[in-house]
This record gives structure tokens, C-alpha cells and sequence, in this order.
């Protein structure tokens, strides 16, 4: 694979700075080598922005939201819902009232899992999703159809990590009651055609559920313009707070389906012979949240607003192709995942050698990358392999660091080999 590699930025900089500068826990050494993180996918490191909000929302307005008169509890519902309020801007939804704090990727998919379910889905139903589901996006939709006696039927993919469209098209009939994919997949790095199923999905009368954990923090995410009915992801993997996340619904399926758990804030009125539930997005906040999360997810929010997400997304574009490009010249690696459209994530293969070998040789040289299955068995199983080494891009990674990574790479193969 020819890169031409004149045009490919070396490191995204921030006030003429190295971005990097700004993620603290990136400063430090492991086994006496600069720590390189190349492991975002599963989580990010936190910039010092986030890290302020944090110990400022603890030092200022610690306090419970939304039931005291107090100057602090007034403060902290102010802050809480002024993030809501970032969020929906940050996806384009058309009101907060569709944005709902949940702890993360995995709650918001079993939100809707549960409580669409209960509503939709009956005996002989289906559910689709599709070959290269995060087990997130996997076993709620087992879980419920197991439930329900629904069939879950899964889109199939090709060789390099694509979905097969036609086959999607042809699954479609009038039992199909709820569409559930990845935008972009941890493990392969494909980036699905969301809008096509979407607009295909709903000619057929279905609603879809979008699993953006990869997507918010590497492209532009626009829930009106993909007109998702669901969509989830979680702050952790997007220079946020870990605990807190995102589900967005549309406010007509929201109004409608059942809560789905009880307690405190998520109701009007409560007396023993009946409930009325909040309204939204209340409705599906029950109990204390996870206020500080919830705050400080702003700054995540500001801070890939302010470097611009179509920035990021081209200089990350840029890491990957670069990686490609040298690994790809490296005998006996595989890359699984070939799609034509990727981001975030590379998957390798070396051949003869178990991926925990690999990562633990290039752990010993300060870099961090993920090896194994990365919740997605089924993928593994698909190309019959045990486990990748995965890279995973964020902003902060450089150039530098992935001639250090493929060096390393090598170094590692010969002493395996
Ligand atoms: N979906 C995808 C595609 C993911 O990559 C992940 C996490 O890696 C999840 C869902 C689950 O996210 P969380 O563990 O933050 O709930």
C-alpha cells in the first residue's frame, strides 16, 4: 500500500504545542521507556481539561441534583443539565430532552434491549445486528430474545470486514422489529454505511439502534442527519470520565416505551396504588447518577468540539494509513480488517505467533497496545484466529511513535520467530 507520506501531519498540535502535552498520564515511563498509548479504543487517557472539571466539580458544587432549594444543589442541576445541553449539540439532537446520562455503551444498548423489547417484540419476532457486534451489542439482544422467543439473526460480512448489504436487504421483512449495529467496529476498524441501514431499515418499518462507542470520538456524529432512532456511547472513549455515557432516542420512542428501572427522580407522583413517571429525559434517570460524570463530560465534549472532530478524524485517518502502509511491508503479519472505509482501530495477525506474546514483548518497550479477542468472539471465529494485536489511534499519538511501534514490532517477531 503506496502512502505518500509528504502529506501526513506528524502530531496534532494545540496552541503550536504537541496535543499531547495536554493528557498528563501520557508523561510518564514504563519499564524505563516513554510510555506510548496505543490502546484508545479501550479507553482514553484524560486531558488536563477533564481532569480540572473533575477535583473542580468535588472542590466547588459537590452536591445532589435536582431535589435540594440549596445554592449547591441548584448549581450542580445547573451543571448537569448545561452538559446535557453540550451533548445534544455535540450530536445534533433536536432537544436534551433525548439525551439520557446512562453509565455507558453497555447500559444504553440494555436500556433499549429491555425496555423496546417488552414493548415490541413478541414470539417469533427477529432482531438484527451484525457480524462484527461488540458482545455489548451481542448478548442484551440474546437476553431479550431468549425472553421473548424472538430469533436474532445477524448480518453476515466479507473477507475484509465489510457487511454484505444485499444480504441485509433480503433480511428484511415485516418481523424484523429492531436493527442494532456499530457504526464503527472496535476490532476491524470498518466503518459501516449507518445512513444506507438506517434508510433501509426504516423503508421496511424499523427502528435502529446505533452503536457509536468507536464513532463520537473519531467522525462527525449527527444523529438527525443519520436519523437513528437510538444511538449509545460512553465518555471514557472520548477523553471523558469513565461511568458516565450516552443514550439518545428519539422523542416519540422515548414518550412511548415503558421505563426501565424505578426509583427516585424518574417519577412524578408516587403513591401505593399507582406511579406517574417524569418526564423526559428524567423518565430513565432513576436514582442518583453519576453527577460528576456527567458535568465533566462537557470538557471531553469541548475539547474534541474545540480541536474539531473532522481535524482529528483526517490526522487520525493519517496514523492509520501511515501503519498500514508499514506493516503491510512487514513479512508474515496479517491485517484483519481490510474495509475500504476504516478508522481507529488496526487489527493484526502474526503468523506463528500467539497475540499475547506480542503484546507482552512490546509492553517491556513501553508500548501499550490490546491484544485478544476485544469482545468480539464472534469475529475471532469468523477468521478463525485467536486473537489480534490491535492499535488503536487517538489524538495524541504520533508519527514518531508508530515508527517506534513497528521497530518495536519487528524486534518482537525476531525473538518469537
Ligand atoms: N461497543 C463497542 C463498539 C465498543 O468498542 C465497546 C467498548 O469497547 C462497547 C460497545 C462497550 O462500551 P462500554 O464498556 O464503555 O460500555
Amino acid at each position: 500500500m503506496e502512502v505518500n507520506t509528504e502529506n501526513i501531519v506528524r502530531q496534532f498540535l494545540y496552541g503550536g504545542e504537541p496535543i499531547g502535552k495536554q493528557f498528563p498520564a501520557l508523561h510518564q515511563s514504563v519499564y524505563g521507556k516513554p510510555l506510548v498509548y496505543f490502546d484508545n479504543a479501550a479507553t482514553t487517557q484524560k486531558p488536563y481539561s477533564v481532569i480540572h472539571a473533575i477535583s473542580e466539580y468535588y472542590s466547588t458544587i459537590n452536591s445532589n441534583i435536582h431535589r435540594g432549594v440549596h445554592h449547591l444543589s441548584q448549581k450542580a442541576t445547573d451543571a448537569y443539565e448545561v452538559s446535557r445541553n453540550a451533548v445534544a449539540a455535540f450530536i445534533n439532537s433536536r432537544s436534551s430532552s433525548e439525551v439520557i446520562f446512562t453509565k455507558g455503551t453497555t447500559d444504553g444498548i440494555n436500556l433499549i434491549a429491555d425496555v423496546y423489547g417488552s414493548y415490541a417484540v413478541k414470539e417469533g419476532d427477529s432482531v438484527i445486528i451484525s457480524a462484527m457486534e461488540h458482545h455489548s451489542n451481542i448478548v442484551p439482544w440474546q437476553i431479550m430474545c431468549e425472553k421473548r422467543g424472538a430469533v436474532l439473526k445477524v448480518i453476515p460480512m466479507n473477507e475484509n470486514g465489510e457487511l454484505l448489504m444485499d444480504e441485509f436487504e433480503r433480511m428484511l421483512d415485516e418481523r424484523v422489529k429492531i436493527v442494532a449495529v456499530t457504526y464503527i467496529s472496535n476490532t476491524l476498524g470498518t466503518i459501516n454505511p449507518v445512513k444506507r441501514i438506517i434508510e433501509l431499515a426504516h423503508a421496511n418499518g424499523t427502528p435502529v439502534l446505533i452503536d457509536a462507542a468507536q464513532a463520537v470520538q473519531h467522525v462527525a456524529v449527527d444523529v438527525q442527519d443519520l436519523d437513528c432512532d437510538f444511538l449509545a456511547f460512553s465518555g471514557h472513549k472520548m477523553y471523558g470520565p469513565t461511568g458516565i455515557g450516552i443514550l439518545y432516542g428519539k422523542e416519540e420512542w422515548l414518550e412511548k416505551l415503558p421505563p426501565y428501572q424505578g426509583g427516585g427522580d424518574m417519577i412524578k407522583t408516587v403513591t401505593f396504588t399507582g406511579t406517574e413517571y417524569n418526564e423526559l429525559p428524567f423518565k430513565y434517570e432513576a436514582g442518583t447518577p453519576h453527577i460528576e460524570g456527567a458535568i465533566t463530560l462537557k470538557s471531553a465534549v469541548d475539547f474534541i468540539t474545540e480541536l474539531g472532530v473532522n481535524e482529528i478524524a483526517a490526522f487520525e485517518n493519517g496514523l492509520l494509513q501511515y501503519t498500514t502502509s508499514l506493516v503491510t511491508e512487514i513479512p508474515g503479519i496479517d491485517i484483519i480488517g481490510t474495509a475500504k472505509a476504516k478508522a481507529g482501530a488496526l487489527s493484526l495477525s502474526v503468523k506463528g505467533v500467539h497475540p499475547y506474546d506480542v503484546g507482552v514483548l512490546l509492553d517491556k518497550m513501553g508500548i501499550a497496545v490490546r491484544t485478544g479477542h476485544h469482545c468480539t468472539q464472534p469475529v475471532m471465529d469468523f477468521y478463525c484466529i485467536p486473537g489480534t494485536v490491535r492499535l488503536s489511534f487517538a489524538v495524541y499519538n504520533t508519527i514518531e511513535e508508530i515508527d517506534y511501534f513497528i521497530s518495536s514490532l519487528k524486534r518482537a517477531i525476531n525473538m518469537l520467530v
